[in-house]
């Protein structure tokens, strides 16, 4: 009975650590927009530094655009692209 609790409670943890996993990861995996940054066929991803939410945009033709998310206005160079593994 005893070691059945434990296991249990130790999977729960895993678990939890699991799901915290990709949220924290997410900016460490981006990169900074630098003046070389070329807009992908398929769009990139920028991730927002005020709601960390992403934005798909298809060029880069632009000084600074509104957040679709809490729409703030940042800068080109303050936006970071995500890295886009799905
Ligand atoms: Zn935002």
């Amino acid at each position: 009975m005893m070691k059945r609790k434990l296991m249990s409670e130790l999977t729960y943890s895993e678990k939890m650590q699991e799901e915290l996993e990709p949220i924290r990861n997410k900016e460490e995996d981006s990169k900074p927009v630098t003046k070389h940054t070329r807009a992908k066929r398929t769009g990139n991803l920028l991730l927002c530094p005020e709601c960390k939410k992403t934005n798909r945009i298809y060029h880069f033709s632009w000084a600074a655009i509104v957040c679709l998310n809490c729409k703030a206005e940042v800068n080109k160079y303050d936006w970071r692209i995500a890295n886009e593994q799905t």
